[in-house]
């Protein structure tokens, strides 16, 4: 495949304009049905799916909120969908123009999913936006891509997404899975099925066949069922390192051994502000690197290490805009993040910042709503990034000081946490920007600017080490991925 940069010859996701109050009266005309709406997710099968109950299902980001109703998948549906299961056949053309649909259908029906990102996953409006627009754009890049493949696909692909992007990531594995002409059996993640319900209900609707896309709602069982099983030809898997890892030992023992595994992971990703870094940009870049969408995204940054020169003015600015930060209700326009994404991930956080407030470390922690699962962004002081014992998922970030001549210790510290996701540099040095950048280990690498918000076709996004096998989703290399390997040109 060619490496050149992909123009979208699509217009993509309306190029909202969030300061401009017509395009958010349109917006909001078209969420508000949406606010008190019961949504519904139940396994879509090509099969007969078991007439089990749905339960009433209270949003996992604010437990007050009933947002509809879900049936999780039985042992017996993954059975049905393992068994209907059929490769895409339809020619290139036509996938290309179904998934070219679903992109479209995604568009029209904005505020639908606006209002089930807001009130099941806790994404505010950019986030929200910004996710249409992500997947919007996987839809029209892998289907753009179609063209490029020469090989076969592999045949049944299991899809399994978590929640932090349940309509970016959940979309974007199964747009390349059925652009390569698999059948899908796609497992959204047990916090966020309504979204994916949604999105799967739009793909049958723009003509992509039952028996080629079924969607398993569920709980861990689903996932670990399908990727246990002999009869699948591949797993697309994006969430924490420490799944990625079961799935491989479940592939290896129980599935088809030769099975390919695409997981995208973890990471505990750094970012290096020195002494000549413009101070206001560095503060913006981390307010959006590490507290956006409440820290819950895999590229946010977790560990800042500021030039001891300039360290404490600029983390009187940094907490300066953390006191202004306010999260909020999601659905409020004034919204700066919403809470966590439940009591589970609000109480080990909480933890977490209470065992580190008794070590003394917790330098500041600004305001949230004494309500829900809201948590104020938090800087929390190491001596470096080895001092962290995990991926903290949510607002908190590690700051740590070095001294102009430990620059190599620091990117070896980086370095040796074995993660490679992303990284972040702000300097106004040239020669500094080559160094650094030549040295450390991650798959994205950001420089001056903020760490989070990779662009399909432009800037592809995937880690290395223990955040991914690569290759990077929204590239031209990932997508060939999903079909058998072409066998090498006989020598002539
Ligand atoms: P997670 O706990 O690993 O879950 C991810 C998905 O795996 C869910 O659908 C989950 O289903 C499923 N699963 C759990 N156990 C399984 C098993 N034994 N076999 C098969 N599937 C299984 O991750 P998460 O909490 O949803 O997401 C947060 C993590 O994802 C963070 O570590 C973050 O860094 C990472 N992430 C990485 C990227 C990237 O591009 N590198 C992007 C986003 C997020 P259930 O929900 O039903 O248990």
């Amino acid at each position: 495949p060619g490496t050149e940069i992909f123009l979208p010859h699509r217009r993509n996701a309306r190029g909202w304009d969030l300061s401009c109050a017509d395009h958010l009266e349109e917006i909001e005309a078209a969420r508000h049905p949406f606010r008190a709406h019961r949504f519904e997710a139940a396994p879509l099968l090509a099969g007969e799916a078991q007439p089990d109950a749905a339960e009433e299902r209270a949003s996992p980001s604010d437990p007050s909120d009933i947002v509809g109703e879900v049936r999780f998948a039985s042992e017996a549906d993954v059975e049905t969908a393992l068994t209907a299961a059929r490769p895409w056949t339809a020619s290139k053309e036509e996938r290309r123009a179904v998934l070219e649909r679903v992109a479209d259908l995604y568009e029209e029906n904005f505020g639908e999913l606006f209002g089930a990102l807001a009130r099941e996953a806790g994404k505010t409006l950019p986030d929200a936006v910004a996710e249409l627009r992500e997947a919007v754009d996987f839809l029209n890049f892998y289907a753009a891509e179609i063209e490029k493949l020469d090989s076969e696909p592999l045949g049944r692909f299991v899809c399994i997404s978590p929640w932090n992007f349940p309509l970016a990531i959940f979309t974007g594995q199964i747009a390349a899975a059925l652009a390569a002409g698999n059948a899908v059996l796609a497992k959204p993640a047990e916090q966020a099925p309504l979204v994916g319900a949604i999105a799967a209900r739009l793909m049958h609707e723009a003509g992509v066949p039952r028996e080629v896309l079924q969607f398993l709602p569920g709980a861990g069982d689903v996932g670990a069922r399908l990727t246990g099983d002999s009869r699948i030809d591949g797993v697309a898997f994006t969430g924490s390192t420490e799944v990625a890892r079961m799935i491989k030992c479940a592939m290896a023992e129980n599935a088809h051994p030769a099975a390919p595994l695409i997981a995208e992971t973890g990471g505990l990703n750094a970012m290096i502000v020195d002494s000549t870094a413009l101070p206001e940009q560095a503060v913006q870049a981390l307010m959006e690197s590490a507290f956006q969408s409440a820290g819950q995204r895999c590229s946010a940054c977790r560990c800042v290490y500021v030039q001891e020169d300039i360290a404490t003015g600029f983390l009187e600015m940094l907490t300066g805009a953390m006191e202004a930060f306010r999260p909020t209700e999601p659905w409020m326009l004034a919204s700066d993040s919403g809470p966590l994404i439940d009591g589970e991930a609000h109480e080990e956080i909480a933890g977490y910042l209470e065992k580190m407030r008794a070590q003394d470390r917790v330098i500041y922690q600004s305001a949230a709503p004494d309500a829900g699962y809201f948590l104020g962004p938090a800087l929390v002081r190491v001596k470096g990034i080895e001092e962290i014992e995990r991926e903290v998922f949510g607002p908190v970030l590690h700051v740590a000081t070095f001294k102009a001549k430990d620059l190599d210790r620091v990117i070896q510290a980086i370095n040796s946490r074995a993660y490679g996701l992303t990284f972040g540099l702000h300097t106004r040095i040239d020669d500094r920007v080559q160094y650094v950048t030549d040295r450390i280990k991650a798959g994205n690498l950001y420089v001056n600017r903020n760490q989070i918000g990779a662009i399909v076709g432009s800037q592809p996004f995937g880690g290395e080490g223990l955040s991914g096998t690569g290759p990077k989703a929204g590239g031209p290399f990932y997508m060939p991925r999903f079909q058998k390997p072409c066998a090498p040109e006989p020598p002539k």
